[in-house]
C-alpha cells in the first residue's frame, strides 16, 4: 500500500562544480556534507546536526541540483520524492509512505532525503477553521493533516536517526505550515534566488561544457540580455542551441545557433527584440 517508493540514486554524481550562478553561503551547504561524510564525530563532539534544511526559491533555479549535489559530494544514497507523491484521500497512505521513506533511509544511512514541492503536503493545516462542508474536501485535507503530523513526527526523532539529512524544497514558503519552520524541524533555511547576469553567465558555462561550442561563442552576450531566465532555462538553451547546430550542419554550436535557439525559446508574445550578435 504505501507505493510509489522514494528514487534511490545509489550517488547522485553531482557535485557543487555542476551547481553554477548561486550566491548562497558554500560553508553552510560544505557543513553538510562533511557532516554526512562522519556523523560519528559531530556525535562526539557534541555537536547537534540540522534536523531538516528548506531550499526555497523560483522554479528552476537549481534547488533540486543543490539537494542532489549535497549528497554527490558527500558520497551518500539520495532518497528523492514529490510533496504531491504523498497526497492521498485514502487514510493513512501519505502517513505510511513518509515512515517507509524515512526508515528506508535510516537503513543506509549516512543519506539524504529530499522532499521536492513540499508544499503539497505541508501546507497550513486549517483546524476548526475551515469553513468548507463537502466531506471528500474533508477527508482529503484530514488525511494531508496527518501525513503532515507524521512528517512532523519523524523529524522531532532524528536524534534517533543519525546520519539522515532531510531536505525540503519549495517555491511557495508562504504557504507551508509554520509547525514545519520552528526551530528542531526546518531549522535552517537556504534561499535560492534567481541567477542575476553573472550567474547566468556562471550556469550558461557550466552547461557549455557538456556541448560542443565553437570558441568563438561569446555567452556573455546572451547572459546580459537574457534577464529573468532559470538555470533550467538556460540549460535547455544550449541543448536546443545543440540541434540548431545539428540543423545547419554545423559541426560545433555557433553563436548564431544560440540567437536561432533564444528565438525558438523566446515565443508569442514574450518575444523579446534581442540584439544576440
Ligand atoms: P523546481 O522548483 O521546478 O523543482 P529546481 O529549483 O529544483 O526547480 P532544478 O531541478 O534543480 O530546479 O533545475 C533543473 C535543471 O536546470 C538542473 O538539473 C540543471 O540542469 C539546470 N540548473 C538549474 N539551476 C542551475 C544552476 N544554478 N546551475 C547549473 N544548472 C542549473
Amino acid at each position: 500500500q504505501s507505493k510509489p517508493q522514494a528514487r534511490v540514486d545509489g550517488s547522485t554524481g553531482v557535485t557543487f562544480s555542476d551547481v553554477a550562478g548561486i550566491e548562497i553561503a558554500v560553508e553552510e551547504l560544505q557543513e553538510l556534507v562533511k557532516y554526512l561524510k562522519n556523523p560519528e564525530l559531530f556525535d562526539k563532539m557534541g555537536i547537534k546536526p540540522p534536523h531538516g534544511v528548506l531550499l526555497e526559491g523560483p522554479p528552476g533555479c537549481g534547488k533540486t541540483l543543490v539537494a542532489k549535489a549535497i549528497a554527490g559530494e558527500a558520497g551518500v544514497p539520495f532518497y528523492q520524492m514529490a510533496g504531491s507523491e504523498f497526497v492521498e484521500v485514502l487514510v493513512g497512505v501519505g502517513s505510511a509512505r513518509i515512515r517507509d521513506l524515512f526508515k528506508r533511509a535510516k537503513v543506509n544511512r549516512p543519506s539524504v532525503i529530499f522532499i521536492d514541492e513540499i508544499d503539497a503536503l505541508a501546507t497550513r493545516r486549517q483546524g476548526i477553521f475551515s469553513d468548507k462542508t463537502d466531506d471528500l474536501y474533508n477527508a482529503a485535507t484530514q488525511e494531508r493533516e496527518t501525513t503532515l503530523n507524521q512528517l512532523l513526527i519523524e523529524l522531532d526523532g532524528f536524534d534517533t536517526g543519525k546520519g539522515v539529512i532531510f531536505l525540503g524544497a519549495t517555491n511557495r514558503k508562504d504557504l507551508l505550515d509554520p509547525a514545519l519552520l520552528r526551530p528542531g524541524r526546518f531549522d535552517r533555511k537556504i534561499r535560492i534566488r534567481p541567477p542575476n547576469a553573472k550567474g547566468r553567465l556562471e550556469i550558461l558555462q557550466v552547461h557549455a561544457r557538456k556541448v560542443k561550442l565553437s570558441e568563438s561563442v561569446d555567452l556573455s552576450v546572451f547572459a546580459q540580455n537574457l534577464p529573468g531566465w532559470s538555470g533550467a532555462r538556460l540549460a535547455q538553451l544550449l541543448q536546443e542551441a545543440a540541434l540548431v547546430a545539428v540543423r545547419n550542419k554545423h559541426e560545433s554550436i555557433l553563436q548564431s545557433d544560440v540567437g536561432e535557439a533564444v528565438d525558438r525559446l523566446t515565443v508569442g508574445p514574450k518575444r523579446v527584440a534581442l540584439d544576440l550578435g
